[in-house]
């Protein structure tokens, strides 16, 4: 019966990623048999199934979860710690630890969040807790961002211990909660505040940037993330006295604040060029060619060409790379129906382009509304601590261009700047330059992060997981390491 179910099983995941290779040319480089494949997608669904957002879910539980498959392995609980805090406790971790042989060489860490944004079962198509295949892609909340990655990390140490492979470098892996925000705890942060000792490495690999494709599927280029925006919300408010709504006056918070979201609406942040757009855009100009890779080699060479910026910014991944974005998220106003409102908020979420401040963009915004009474404040910092992007040195970039080069020859390895926030921002901030790297390739939807229907591709997750076993191998064994 198992070998017949296995052999069907095989059958029906030679359909599903027959449908994403349809359009997607599977890599060569994928070994043949791969009897650890099962074990991975058992692992990956029990982590994608297992609840971790803010409102019911736990980290702690999924942690300890990860934690069983390594005992499993042979990972003594010393090398396991799992971590988290009275207030907090289910949003709590995983640290395990993979010891190597040269104690003088410094360790690599694998990092990646174990929290998920919210997601409605009334709001998706199937439901989005239970992993689902269908088609050639992977659906559920989380199947892209992060439990892609956070079980490649699980199942890399599975494999190394199993394997009996001893590193140069020690090989470290932190699961944590609370990247999406969604609660007051950051475990990425409090790590590096409280237990530096336990993720203290040369470096770390995290998620955040990936493998680009083409509506049609076409691999288009390998991104690493050479730098990130930073994610800052704003609230504002507006109060008024109020009064009787059979009594309206021109005067009312709601209208007031309205006008003010209209200004933030039509105002666009200017064009700014640094290192990690430049070497993207100047990279995919000879990738894409034809007007949009006029328009990058156009805008590289003058930031304020209106031009190119409108061609490239009807784009919105190309949009938010080139400079500061503002947004509104949330809204609320009104107190009672039939009254005048007495206070009107609204939430902003800015996305602030590297080595701009948080004050900045703060006057900016209340330059641009030019109403005193809208009051503009900085909303909690979420993640404590600013620093400059890492390097991206020939040690770090060697390993990820030769294996990906292995998977994917041809394929262009270019540097990115990430709109999106990641706990790389507080590792980096803390001594451990923290790069965005994944060999997870992904259509121009981003796999639908944070919104509807969330999935990836089954193919391009396996591919995934190939690239990072061998890239982590390689980093591991790196000489003079
Ligand atoms: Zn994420």
């Amino acid at each position: 019966m198992k070998t017949l179910a296995r052999a069907l099983a095989g059958v029906a995941l030679l359909f599903a990623t027959a449908a994403f290779a349809q359009q997607t040319p599977p890599s060569a480089a994928m070994p043949k048999t791969d009897p650890g494949r099962e074990s991975f997608r058992a692992l990956y669904k029990e982590l994608v199934e297992t609840n971790t957002t803010a409102s019911v879910g736990s980290c702690t539980l999924a942690a300890e979860r990860m934690a069983a498959h390594l005992k499993a392995a042979g990972f003594p609980d010393s090398d396991l710690t799992i971590f988290s805090v009275p207030e907090y406790p289910k949003n709590g971790g995983l640290v395990a630890v993979l010891p190597g042989k040269d104690p003088k060489a410094k360790a690599v860490l694998m990092l990646a969040h174990l929290d998920v944004v919210e997601a409605k079962r009334e709001d998706w198509t199937r439901d989005p807790f239970t992993l689902v295949e269908e088609g050639g892609y992977f659906y559920a909340r989380g199947s892209s961002d992060d439990k892609a990655q956070a079980a490649i990390w699980v199942d890399n140490l599975v494999r190394y211990k199993t394997e009996g492979f001893k590193p140069r470098r020690t090989i470290k892996m932190a699961l944590t909660c609370g990247e999406e925000g969604g609660g007051p705890f950051n475990g990425a942060s409090w790590l590096v505040k409280n237990r530096k000792d336990l993720i203290d490495a040369e470096f770390a690999l995290n998620e955040g940037a990936g493998g680009q494709l083409d509506d049609h599927g076409k691999r288009m280029a390998h991104t690493i993330e050479a730098g990130e925006k930073t994610s800052q919300s704003f609230t504002l408010e507006v109060t008024n006295p109020g009064g009787h709504s059979s009594r309206p006056v021109p005067d009312n918070a709601i209208y007031r604040l309205a006008d003010a979201l209209e200004k933030i609406r039509a105002y666009e942040f200017p064009v700014m060029i640094n290192d990690a757009n430049r070497a993207y855009l100047s990279g995919m100009a000879k990738i894409e060619g034809g007007a949009r890779g006029q328009a990058m080699t156009a805008l590289v060479a003058n930031p304020k060409d209106a031009q190119a910026d409108a061609l490239l910014s009807k784009d919105p991944g190309l949009h938010t790379m080139l400079r500061t974005t503002c947004v509104a998220t949330m809204l609320s106003g009104g107190h009672a129906q039939n009254a005048l409102p007495q206070r009107a908020t609204a939430n902003i979420n800015c996305r602030i382009f590297p080595g701009v401040s948080r004050d900045e963009v703060r006057n900016k915004l209340m330059e641009v509304i030019g109403d005193p009474q809208v009051q503009v404040s900085q909303v909690r910092v979420a993640r404590e601590g600013e620093a400059p992007a890492p390097p991206l040195t020939p040690q770090v970039m060697g390993p990820i261009e030769k294996v990906s080069a292995e998977m994917w020859p041809g394929i262009p390895v270019i540097p990115i700047l990430q709109a999106g926030a990641t706990d790389g921002k507080a590792l980096t901030a803390g001594g451990i330059p923290t790069y965005g790297v994944s060999g997870l390739f992904f259509e121009p939807d981003l796999g639908r992060i944070h919104g509807l229907n969330e999935r990836i591709g089954v193919q391009s997750l396996y591919e995934g997981r190939e690239f990072l076993y061998r890239l982590v191998k390689l980093y591991a064994d790196q000489p003079g390491a």
